[in-house]
Order: structure tokens, then C-alpha cells, then sequence
């Protein structure tokens, strides 16, 4: 909640108004994963809150860990759906990746996400939540959001702006504008809207292909949305922000990973601020895409570097553990392993 909403519950519980600062100090300060931990309030009191307002909505089900610095934490909401958030650390960050719907409506052919279609939308606090299970597991400070699990942020944009208040309010996450990243697969009323949060949020595009006849096949969304009203979108954004835009683009081989494709995008994202970051397809059980060998990889960032296009090969993390861009799938508690 923010401030305001605390302190009116507070208020209402008959309590005084110091209270809720006692517990956003807690929670967002000193990561208390349960009231038993506040040790300056009343035991009273940490039974009845327990009780009446609960702590978060979510409640861990399992831990994986990657051979790299990465980890997966797979949570059970209060109506039992399951969602999965991934913490990424490197030196000096710790990047938390969260999701913002169970399952995805969209159905890029590429992504797991999207396999069983949509459940539902998460609420503002069943993201803020996934940030506060993870500082209090990890007993750290998350340094930076990407809103890249699971689900289209835009296609739930009102409780993801919402939650992204309440991460970057100074007496709740107090995490920076900046390093909070909302990743969308196009959809332009989406991108519109956000000219007009007062929130220096950065924007990342999904778009994986640069014609539309590829896109077409790989993203159903560019039927809705196709390439030039996309790029319409951004343009207009970057116009009226003046903030750097970052293209995601997926190499599948012998698909979006070609010569055509990469003189195609350099031409595209001529004259636009913008970082693009290559994907390397990461391995979805079942889905017939290769990933391109790494030739073949470098030659595409070469093309766009020549062209002068700002361009990342991206080293991907979390891949054995099916944690990587495009894995985060739609799950159920019967299907887990039973040491979990
Ligand atoms: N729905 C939003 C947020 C998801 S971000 C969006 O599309 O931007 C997750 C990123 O991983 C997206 O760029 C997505 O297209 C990409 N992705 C999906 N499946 C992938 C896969 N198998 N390999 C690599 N990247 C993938």
C-alpha cells in the first residue's frame, strides 16, 4: 500500500498513526517477512495484524538456483495460482525480474509464458508483494525492477503503474524510476499512457522482428499493432519524454536471425535513441525454434553496429533453470516435484 492507504488503515483499526510508519520501516526498511519480527510492537498487536492485514499475499513455494547468480522463486497467490519472480545478482545490482499477470494473453509463438493463455491479472500488491518475499528471503536491498516474468504489463497497466508507485515511493521500495524497466510486446495504447505518468520509468520493447511479415508469424499482437504504428508509438514517446528506448529482438534461426532482418531493423531504428538487445532464443520444451550458432549471433550485432545502431548480444542467465527470457511458464502445484 502507499503511505496514505496505511495510515487510513491504521486509522481505522483504531490504532495510532505512528504505526504505520513502524510497519513500512519494517517491511521496506528492514525486510520483515512477518509480523513476529517486529519486535517494537506489542504482541498483541503482531497477532491481530497477522490476522487482519496480512503481511503479503503471497507465500513461497519453492527456490531454484542456477549455476550462475541466479535464482527462481516460484509463489502461491492467496486463490492458489502459482507465479514465478527471478532475482539476477552482478556486482553491485541486484535486478529483480517480477511478474505481472499468471500466464500471458498474447501468444508469441517464442514463449512459454503464453502456452495455457491468460488466468488473470495480478493486483498492485501481488507485485509490490513478489519485491518484498524476495528482499526479505534475500535480506537485501533489490537495486533495480524489471517488470520481464510473466504477462503483458500493458495488458494490466493501471495495477502495474500502481505497483510501481508504491515501489518507487521513498517511504515504501524507494527503488529509482530509473532502474525500474516495463517490458511490452507493442501494445500502443499501452506505450501511449505512459507519456503521461510522471514516473521516469524506463521503457523496453518487445519486437523480435523487423517486417511485418515475420512478425505477423511470431507475434499475433503485430496484426493488432503492426511495425510502422509501433514505431509511430515510440517515436512520439521519445519525442515527448526525451528517454532512451531499449528493442528487444529475439535470434531464432534461420527466422529473425538473418541478413534480411538485420539490414531490415538497422534501417527501422535509424534516427531513434535506442539500445537494442539481442536475444539468443532460449530452449522452450516443445516449440520447434532454434537458436542461431554463435556466427551467425555476431554477424547480426555486427550489422547493426555498422549501421550504427546501439546493439547488445545478450548473456543470458538462469537458462538451466528454465528462469531466462521467454521460460516463465504457467504452473500447477500437482506438477511440481514432491521435495518442493
Ligand atoms: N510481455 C512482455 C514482458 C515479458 S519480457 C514483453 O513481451 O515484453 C520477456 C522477454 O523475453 C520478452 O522480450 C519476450 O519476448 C522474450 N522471450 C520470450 N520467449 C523467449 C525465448 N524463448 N527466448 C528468448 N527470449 C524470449
Amino acid at each position: 500500500m502507499l503511505p496514505p492507504a496505511l495510515e487510513a488503515e491504521i486509522l481505522a483499526a483504531k490504532l495510532p498513526k505512528f504505526r504505520a510508519k513502524q510497519l513500512s520501516e519494517w517491511v521496506w526498511d528492514k525486510f520483515a517477512g512477518a509480523y513476529d519480527e517486529m519486535t517494537n510492537l506489542p504482541k498483541e498487536l503482531r497477532v491481530l495484524l497477522a490476522e487482519e492485514l496480512p503481511i503479503t499475499p503471497l507465500a513461497l513455494v519453492k527456490t531454484t538456483q542456477s549455476g550462475d547468480d541466479t535464482r527462481k522463486f516460484l509463489f502461491r497467490l492467496a486463490d492458489g495460482n502459482l507465479i514465478e519472480s527471478v532475482l539476477i545478482s552482478a556486482p553491485g545490482r541486484l535486478t529483480a525480474c517480477v511478474s505481472s499477470q499468471v500466464g500471458c494473453a498474447l501468444a508469441c509463438s517464442f514463449c512459454a509464458s503464453g502456452l495455457q493463455g491468460l488466468v488473470r491479472n495480478l493486483a498492485p500488491s501481488e507485485i509490490t508483494g513478489q519485491i518484498q518475499m524476495l528482499q526479505s528471503i534475500q535480506k537485501e536491498r533489490i537495486s533495480n525492477i524489471v517488470y520481464m516474468g510473466m504477462g503483458e504489463p500493458f495488458a494490466n497497466f493501471d495495477n502495474v503503474l500502481e505497483s510501481v508507485a508504491i515501489l518507487n515511493h521513498s517511504k515504501c521500495a524507494g527503488i529509482g524510476a530509473r532502474k525500474i524497466t516495463i517490458s511490452t510486446s507493442g501494445l500502443v495504447p499501452g506505450i501511449l499512457k505512459l507519456i503521461r505518468d510522471p514516473r521516469q520509468v524506463r521503457l523496453s520493447i518487445s519486437l523480435h522482428a523487423a517486417t511485418d511479415e515475420i512478425r505477423n508469424r511470431i507475434m499475433p499482437i503485430n496484426q493488432r499493432y503492426p511495425i510502422a504504428e509501433l514505431m509511430r508509438a515510440c517515436r512520439k514517446y521519445q519525442a515527448d519524454t526525451g528517454r532512451m528506448i531499449t528493442f528487444e529482438y529475439i535470434l531464432l534461426d534461420g527466422i529473425t536471425c538473418t541478413q534480411e532482418q538485420a539490414d531490415a531493423l538497422a534501417r527501422l531504428l535509424r534516427g531513434i535513441r535506442c539500445t537494442v538487445n539481442l536475444i539468443p532464443y532460449n530452449t522452450v520444451e516443445g516449440l520447434p525454434y532454434r537458436r542461431p550458432p554463435l556466427p551467425a549471433q555476431k554477424s547480426f550485432l555486427h550489422t547493426l553496429m555498422d549501421a550504427r545502431v546501439r546493439a547488445t548480444l545478450r548473456m543470458e542467465k538462469g537458462h538451466d533453470i528454465s528462469a531466462a527470457c521467454g521460460q516463465l511458464r504457467l504452473q500447477n502445484l500437482e506438477s511440481l516435484p514432491s521435495d518442493s
